[in-house]
């Protein structure tokens, strides 16, 4: 069955909020799978048992050579029985060029390398694997990803109504999910994380008729960046909050964010805000102690 139980809910008492006004929350779902963590696992869940009720033996899905969808997707192939197959945008690179694509490998991951321009490239993969693979879309844009995100929603309703709640935004699939999972006069909040052209929005709301928001006021310059205050501000909560991890390129920016909105008031007051753990540890920067 494909199936990993549901994530704690849990309370952060930090010191530095006693005298703000609001509850929160934080949704671990980090703690969901030591390698299928947080939204990926969300995204994941439906599209593996629709590819297993359809017979097919192998997924193939998409990204950089340092997404934790791809990761994710190798692990859970490998707890469930599938063979996978990764497509990395960009020159070809050995294995062990990083440790997401390197332990892809481990788990018995294909990785293609699809450098920009390579015409002849689909027929190619559908000779090679003669078409019998299902195909997972990389940033969450099918329902069955939203489906899973509901369901992390419907977890959080049977232990608290939140007013807010809150999600690091790359491709928005997750926050489409959140949004569609609301319920009463709950409100989705994104934090984008990269340099937001416009596309956030339109792509969140292709995929969910609901109301939600996004912010860019914590980007910090673009995707995988960081400032020192960033860095700063994750080393400083880890040791108020020794339980929870965060790294830079997606959770640390929305606590960041979180953290500032709540100290300039922008919540309402008395407010119960959850925040989700998307996961994503293993891409912690080197200064802030790498988890592998
Ligand atoms: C992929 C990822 C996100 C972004 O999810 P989207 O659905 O693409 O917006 C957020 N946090 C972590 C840790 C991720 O790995």
């Amino acid at each position: 069955m494909i199936q990993l139980p549901p994530s704690p809910l849990q309370q952060i008492n930090d010191p530095i909020l006693k005298d703000f006004p609001v509850k929160l929350y934080i949704k671990r779902d980090d703690l969901i799978h030591p390698e299928i963590t947080g939204n990926k696992w969300r995204k994941l869940k439906y599209n593996l048992i629709e590819a297993r009720e359809k017979g097919y033996s192998r997924l193939m899905t998409f990204g950089g050579a340092f997404s934790n969808h791809i990761y994710a997707t190798s692990a859970a192939g490998k707890e469930f029985g599938f063979e996978t197959t990764g497509l990395i945008r960009g020159e070809e690179l050995a294995p062990w060029s990083n440790e997401i694509l390197m332990f892809s490998k481990i788990n018995g991951m294909d990785l293609i390398f699809m450098p920009r321009l390579n015409y002849g490239f689909k027929d190619k993969i559908s000779r090679e694997y003669r078409d019998d693979f299902y195909v997972i879309p990389e940033g969450g844009s099918n329902e069955f990803c939203i489906k899973g995100v509901v369901e992390m929603m419907d977890e959080i309703y049977d232990e608290i109504i939140p007013d807010y709640v809150c999600v690091a935004a790359g491709t928005g699939g997750t926050l489409a999910g959140i949004a569609e999972g609301l319920r009463g006069e709950t409100e989705a909040l994104g934090f984008a994380v990269l340099k937001d052209k416009g596309l956030l929005y339109p792509a969140v709301a292709r995929l969910t008729e609901k109301e939600f928001d996004v912010t860019t006021e914590y980007i910090f310059n673009n995707y995988g960046k960081t400032t020192p205050e960033l860095m700063e501000f994750i080393i400083e909560f880890e040791k108020r909050n020794p339980d929870i991890k965060l790294e830079q390129v997606y959770t640390g920016k929305m606590m960041y964010g979180v953290y500032d909105m709540i100290q300039r008031g922008k919540f309402k007051e008395n407010s119960t805000i959850c925040v989700i753990h998307t996961g994503g540890l293993r891409g912690r920067a080197k200064e802030l102690g790498e988890i592998w």
